[in-house]
């Protein structure tokens, strides 16, 4: 068993319906959820003319390999309704992967840990709630550490629900 940490996001729609959708796809997948964070509703990054975000994270049990749990992941997108739109756009629903165990990949489709995830709020927020302990496999630090080394901390994050 492996250990994943993944964020999830969504800004079009039903957004609370939409997480909580993917989250019974990936329970009916087979995956063994050990953990929820609570549900952040969040600016988005990018283009401002667009709805705010809610953002949460999971951490995951997987007998997958990073890139079969990509393929899942990317399905359950689909099957959440989302439409394929620009970079930084609008989403009905973005799974990404954050960590897998202390693994370091460097594929064309696939890297973890997820890029710059260390420097946003809406993720480490989260997923410090569940692993604040968990030592980011390139940079060497806690996910606690990083959280509080934060510069541009979002101020107006909101914490709405549990997911
Ligand atoms: P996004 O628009 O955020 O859903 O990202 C789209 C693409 O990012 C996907 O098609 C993946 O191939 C790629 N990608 C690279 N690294 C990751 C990762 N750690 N988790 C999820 N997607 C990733």
């Amino acid at each position: 068993m492996t250990r994943v940490a993944i964020a999830l996001g969504s800004n079009l729609g039903d957004r609370l319906g939409n997480l909580r959708k993917a989250l019974r796809l990936l329970k009916l997948k087979g995956i063994n959820i050990t953990g929820r964070s609570d549900i952040f509703e969040t600016h988005p990054l990018g283009p401002q003319d667009q709805n705010r975000f809610l953002n949460a994270c999971i951490i995951i049990d997987s007998l997958l390999s990073p890139q079969s749990l990509l393929i899942l992941l990317k399905d359950i997108e689909k099957q959440t309704g989302r439409i394929h739109r620009e970079k930084w756009g609008p989403r009905e629903i973005d799974l990404d992967i954050l960590l897998y165990d202390n693994d370091i990949i460097n594929e064309n489709d696939l890297t973890i840990p997820h890029p710059e995830f260390h420097k946003r709020s809406f993720v480490l927020l989260p997923l410090e709630q569940l692993t604040p302990y968990w030592i980011h496999p390139v940079i060497g630090i806690t996910i606690r550490d990083l959280s509080e080394k934060l510069q541009d901390m979002d101020q107006t994050m909101v914490r709405i629900a549990q997911l």
